[in-house]
């Protein structure tokens, strides 16, 4: 493949599901198609989804990590409903990757922020509650208010309501900045 040696790492935009362990001890994102079975932390190694044993990328295997080349190309796939209450990452591309028109395909990321949308209610959301769905020993989480994460009750089987945006930065180890509400702040 050909080799490309940026100054800087390149960057890359894409939803993602956030979620927690089923013990509340680990956080990290889902992703929203290929992959999604394998929650990835916020400084993760994409791992072969097919269980093979090459790194990713590899040429011939479509697994790695996945972002798109633009703020809008991610903002654009969050209009489709089922993505509605997904999260937009901005990562950092790390490692080796095969750039295509649309995005790249890679083997390291840094989860560099997430921009969370209002709360169900409208409101600026300051945490995650239960999303009520998820995957074999994860939570899928969606943003909340305070004043719904309060009215929602415990998360079936665990003992808490809702993770505030601090704590589940630092269960994810940090550093990582959530950005609530939606809209860019001065931009992408
Ligand atoms: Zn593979
Ligand atoms: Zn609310």
């Amino acid at each position: 493949m050909p080799e490309e040696r940026p100054a800087s790492p390149p960057l890359g935009y894409k939803l993602a599901h956030p979620v927690i362990s089923h013990d509340g001890t680990r956080v990290g994102f889902a992703g929203i198609s290929l992959g999604g079975a394998l929650p990835y932390g916020f400084l993760d190694e994409a791992r072969c989804v097919y269980g093979r044993r090459h790194r990713c990328p590899a040429l011939r295997c479509d697994c790695g990590f996945y972002c798109l080349h633009t703020f809008d190309q991610a903002l654009a796939l969050a209009c489709a409903s089922e993505y509605h209450r997904a999260v937009l990452l901005e990562v950092t591309v790390l490692g080796s990757y095969i750039r295509f028109e649309r995005g790249m395909r890679y083997a390291r990321q840094r989860v560099r922020v997430a921009r969370v949308g209002a709360c169900a209610c409208g409101m600026e959301p300051c945490g995650f509650a239960d999303a009520g769905w998820g995957r074999t020993g994860w939570r899928v989480l969606t943003a909340v208010c305070a004043q719904c994460a309060a009215l929602r009750g415990r998360t079936a089987f665990a003992s808490w309501t809702a993770v505030g945006f601090a704590e589940f930065v630092r269960l994810g180890g940090g550093p990582l900045r959530i950005v609530a509400g939606g809209e860019p702040e001065g931009g992408p």
